[in-house]
This record gives C-alpha cells, sequence and structure tokens, in this order.
C-alpha cells in the first residue's frame, strides 16, 4: 500500500474537494477538513493544506494535483496520518510483547520521550527494531527506565486465564493495558501534556475503544494509531523495549520457580518442555503457567502420554 502526501494551495484543495465531492466520506478528526473514498484510494484533506491519498491508486490520484513532499511515515506502516516533524514532538508511546507466547506473559509498556530527549533516547541505544535483540535491549532498558516516565504492566497468565475464559479476546486485553499503561504515564507527567499520544496499532481505533467502554478513565486526546510506530517516533520504540525486558524478567523468574529454562514463542521446543511439566508436576500446574488455551496445550499432552507410554 502506497502512501503519498501533496502540501497544497487553498485553490488546489478546493478544486480537489469538488473534484472527488460524489466520493465523499465522513472526517473523522477535528483535523481532518475533507475525505473522500475511491475503489482503490482514500484521499484525506487536512486542515494544515495537506492531503494524503492511500491505497494502491495513491500515485495516480497524486499525480493529478501534484508534486510529493514528505511525511512522517516508515514504508508499510498503516494508520493515522502524522505530521512530517513528528519524531522531534513530545511523544507518550505504547507498545506490548509476549501476544504469541504459550509461558511469557504479556506485557504492555507506555513510555513518554519529550522533545529534548529524543536525542537522549538514540545515545541511550535505542535504534531500528531489527538490530534490537533480546539481550541488548536487557543491557539498555535500565537506563530509559531512569530516563524516561513510564508504566510497564505484566499480566500473569493465571489472571490472563481467568479473564480469557470469561470470553475476553487478546484485542481487549491489550486495549485495556494499553489504555492503563497511558493514564499512569499521563498522571505521573502531570500537568506536562505529550503533544501527541502513539499507539503501535494492534487494532482499529473504533475496535480498540469499543474494548474499553466500560472503562472509567478512557485515554482519548490526541490519541493516534499506526502500525510500524517504534520507526515513528523512540517514545514507542522506548516501550517496546521497557515491554520487552519485562516480559524477559518474567520468563526468567518463571523459569526458576519452574526449574527449567522455559522457552520464548509457541513452537515445537515449547511443546517439548510443556510435556515435561506435565510429567514432572502434572497438568493442571501447567495449566497455570502458560496460555492454556493455545493449541500447545493439547500438543504437550500428547507428547507426555507418549512419553509415560515408553
Ligand atoms: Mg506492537
Amino acid at each position: 500500500m502506497s502512501n503519498v502526501v501533496l502540501k497544497l494551495p487553498e485553490e488546489s484543495l478546493l478544486q480537489i474537494i469538488s473534484h472527488y465531492g460524489n466520493k465523499k466520506t465522513p472526517a473523522k478528526a477535528q483535523y481532518v477538513r475533507f475525505t473522500a473514498k475511491l475503489t482503490d484510494t482514500v484521499i484525506t484533506v487536512y486542515n494544515s493544506g495537506k492531503v494524503m491519498f492511500q491505497g494502491a491508486g495513491a500515485e495516480r490520484e497524486a499525480g493529478k494535483w501534484g508534486e510529493a513532499s514528505a511525511a512522517a511515515k516508515v514504508s508499510g506502516a498503516k494508520g493515522d496520518t502524522l505530521p512530517d516533524n513528528f519524531a522531534k514532538l513530545s511523544v507518550l508511546g505504547s507498545d506490548e510483547t509476549g501476544t504469541g507466547d504459550f509461558f511469557g506473559p504479556i506485557t504492555v509498556a507506555a513510555c513518554y520521550v519529550p522533545a529534548d530527549g529524543v536525542t537522549l533516547a538514540h545515545e541511550l541505544g535505542v535504534k531500528d527494531s531489527k538490530l534490537l535483540n533480546d539481550d541488548y535491549m536487557r543491557t539498555i532498558a535500565p537506563d530509559l527506565r531512569s530516563a524516561f516516565e513510564h508504566s510497564v504492566l505484566t499480566l500473569k497468565n493465571e489472571k490472563y486465564n481467568k479473564v480469557q475464559a470469561q470470553g475476553w479476546s487478546q484485542g481487549k486485553i491489550k486495549a485495556l493495558l494499553h489504555n492503563q499503561a497511558l493514564k499512569h504515564v499521563l498522571r505521573k507527567m502531570d500537568p506536562v501534556k505529550p503533544d501527541a499520544i502513539l499507539i503501535d496499532q494492534f487494532a482499529e481505533r473504533g475496535i480498540y475503544y469499543k474494548h474499553i467502554k466500560d472503562e472509567k478513565e478512557i485515554i482519548r486526546e490526541n490519541v493516534l494509531f499506526s502500525t510500524k510506530a517504534e520507526g515513528l517516533h523512540v517514545s514507542v520504540a522506548c516501550a517496546s523495549i521497557i515491554a520487552r525486558v519485562a516480559f524477559l524478567e518474567e520468563m526468567d523468574r518463571m523459569s526458576a520457580e519452574v526449574g527449567m529454562t522455559l522457552p520464548k514463542g509457541a513452537g515445537k521446543i515449547v511443546d517439548e518442555v510443556a510435556a515435561r511439566i506435565i510429567l514432572k508436576y502434572g497438568e493442571e500446574y501447567l495449566g497455570r503457567v502458560t496460555k492454556r488455551h493455545f493449541a500447545n496445550m493439547g500438543k504437550a499432552r500428547s507428547l507426555a502420554s507418549r512419553q509415560n507410554r515408553k
């Protein structure tokens, strides 16, 4: 999917609004002046005078109006359009980890990096997420935690299983944790407010807010969503690292408790370790230390019974 952003004079904006008038859709945010939806392109006119073309036909449509200019974007990122100076703003970012792990807990973090802290975050070692591995993140997380206001929530599997059994989806669980982590950081920062809040998108805005509609306090003001958000503002990268290290620390704690090194993910090695846990402590116990509705449970059970028959 491609994105093209043009900055155009008022005259052209009026032409665009009239040209796409019969494809108009309701504008969803205050800073949006006009939106239209073609079969392969969404056109958004912002109050700032920028026009965003998104979709397979973006370049074709944008080509009718002018030359492209830079907006804050990461190749392939989906979600809200951010101003082109976004990386330099004061932003509260949030991200999570552990959703696909049988043993590891879902962990969500939010972290505030003010405009004058962006350079510091890079100096402390935050870099392209592809270059970050678990060991490296463990070494830089303590500095990030002491440099920036943050909140990190680790959902133990026992609690996860309880709410999952009540019918909560992972989407709902994540949305509630993101909202809570953001709320905690905003409270710590008060009276300072971020220029924007950026959530690494795991659900569409409407679905996210549906999940948390019954919460007492819902963080809505200035909230933006984008996938690949760790590349759009360093605060999300920091949140992602802080969440990951909390996840690893909980894995360490659990490994010590179980007396085995618990593997990450949900692959074959996970099934094997899970089977050993069944043989040693029983299935009930395994269910308590894992996301027990995962398919790994059944696989571990059959591995363990095969072992027993030997
Ligand atoms: Mg994420």
